[in-house]
């Protein structure tokens, strides 16, 4: 029996696992792929939103602002990732200028800081690159770039060393009230009890709260597609760029990642699979011609990899979160800038879960905290000493982003161990680079089995069944 049962081990119930896990309770974190931050948390355009979007009045516009500032807070006691980059909204014609006005007004309402409406002249004296057709922009510094994995899987792992249990692999297909508590049920034969019930499944989240409550909104399941440009391409822009907001969403942006590569995207479809992570040409055409329209020198050439993300959008345009039945809390139809939010969803989750009756308890004893070492970042004179103490770290395995097998076996050992190849770069930033895993990726797999004790052919490439290795083909095995 679990004071809570998290759904979904996305950045929100993640966000919500890390606050709870301060607190004297048991928690378990249902996921029902094999990974922490499978679904939209890992496939967005991974910017810190300043929080001039969403109208004052909506759920969005009270929590972006605190969750823009908690996220940096914890980026930093995290050692997650990130980078503090501005961004602008260009516009190119009159009524574009209108709406700049109007995110203007809603930002300094939503209480955003330093926001300014320039002109054109001034747009490009700050990216010397943008378009000559830009007439004016607003500005916003409080914007940044994050690395959302990192950020995802640091919340994860702090709430796992302080006691939340992570479930991977399990899919939760049925939920019922037994009067005093839920009987949460998978697909796989296997019950677990919990007092409290969190809905934080992303794109199902309609369908999770349709186990216990009548429909009272419907997840519409929106692509956004992006390119991913190598860094050789750079610098591009040093801000986050977007073109001006239409009712389809925030519009085409481009923005630099925290590796210095840059994402250029998304579109917005809705579709009708919502595991659908498709690119599409039609997609990717729509997308390069906004882009270049903004800066006519990109050059969609240097792309090194499409990917695709679905954002669960409902029709009522706001995140929807309450207390929806019984002991049962709905964090869904979290959208855009729901990365940004998850701090302050959290904060405001755990304030209505302690209303709600959840007995909370500061625990005397909490480990805060995380280091990551990334060899590259550590200065030249301080290199040899590393290596003296662990010759993993002289052997470098990812060329192109220069990590060692030292950083991956360390990834290995942290709480929430990889694994799959994609977890393995997610953690320690093998195959990220202009080959995107081509020379690496066999030697990954060696690693990660070797450490995790496991087959080579039991290694996944990512999500569960995707094996990369079918069978031995000469025999010999240094593993049997
Ligand atoms: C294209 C795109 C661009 C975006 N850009 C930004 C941005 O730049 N900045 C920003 O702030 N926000 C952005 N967002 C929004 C942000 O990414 C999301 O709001 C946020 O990641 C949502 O987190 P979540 O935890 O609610 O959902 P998810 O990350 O989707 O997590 C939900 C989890 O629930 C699991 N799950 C689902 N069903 C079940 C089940 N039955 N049993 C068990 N587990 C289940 C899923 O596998 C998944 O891991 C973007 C979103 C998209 C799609």
């Amino acid at each position: 029996m679990y004071d809570v049962a998290i759904i979904g081990a996305g950045v929100v119930g993640r966000a919500l696992a890390y606050t709870l896990s301060s607190f004297e309770l048991s928690v378990a974190l249902i996921e029902k792929e094999n990974e922490v931050a499978m679904g939209a948390s890992r496939a967005n355009t991974a910017i810190i939103h300043a929080g001039f979007d969403p109208t004052p009045e909506s759920m969005m516009g009270q929590l972006s602002v605190e969750g823009m500032r908690r996220c940096y807070q914890l980026c930093e006691e995290l050692d997650v990732e990130h980078r503090k980059t501005g961004s602008l909204v260009v516009a190119f014609e009159e009524s574009q200028k209108s709406v700049l006005e109007i995110l203007y007004r809603q930002g300094v309402e939503n209480g955003c800081q330093g926001l300014e409406l320039i002109d054109g002249q001034e747009t490009r004296r700050r990216e010397p690159k943008l378009s000559e057709g830009i007439q004016a922009a607003l500005w916003a510094p409080e914007a940044g770039v994050i690395n959302p994995w990192e950020f995802t899987l640091a919340m994860a792992e702090v709430a796992v060393r302080n006691g939340v249990v992570f479930m991977p692999d399990r899919e939760v297909t049925g939920l019922a009230w037994q009067g005093d508590h839920y009987q949460v049920t998978f697909s796989l034969p296997e019950v677990v009890q919990a007092r409290f019930v969190v809905n934080a499944a992303g794109v199902n989240s309609d369908l999770i709260h349709q186990m216990v409550a009548t429909s009272a909104f419907e997840i519409v399941p929106t692509r956004g597609e992006y390119y991913l440009l190598d860094r050789t391409v750079g610098p591009l822009v040093h801000s986050v760029i977007f073109y001006s907001p239409t009712t389809q969403g925030k519009g085409v942006t481009i923005s630099p990642t925290i590796h210095d590569n840059f994402i250029i995207g998304p579109n917005s479809e809705i579709i009708e699979d919502r595991s659908d992570t498709g690119v599409t040409r039609t997609g990717m055409d729509h997308i390069g011609e906004m882009a270049i329209q903004m800066l006519p020198s990109l050059d969609l050439r240097a792309n090194i990899r499409n990917y695709a993300g679905v954002r669960a959008n409902s029709r009522r345009g706001d995140f929807y979160i309450r207390m929806s039945a019984e002991h049962f809390l709905d964090l869904a139809a979290i959208k855009s800038p729901g990365l940004t939010c998850a701090p302050s969803i959290a904060r405001l989750a755990a304030d209505l879960l302690e209303e709600a009756g959840l007995p909370m308890r500061k625990k005397s004893l909490w480990k805060g905290g995380r280091r990551v070492i990334r060899f590259k970042e550590i200065p030249e004179e301080e290199r040899q000493a590393f290596i003296k103490d662990n010759p993993l770290y002289g052997r470098v395995i990812c060329r192109c982003e220069t990590i060692t097998e030292g950083e991956i076996v360390a990834a290995m050992k942290r709480e929430i161990p990889p694994v799959s190849i994609d977890g393995v770069k997610r953690r320690a930033g093998t195959g990220m680079g202009r080959c995107q895993g081509g020379f690496c990726g066999p030697r990954v797999l060696e690693i990660l089995a070797r450490e995790s004790n496991r087959h080579p052919l039991t290694v996944e490439e990512d999500g569960m069944g995707s094996f990369i290795l079918t069978a031995e083909t000469k025999g010999g095995c240094a593993h049997d």
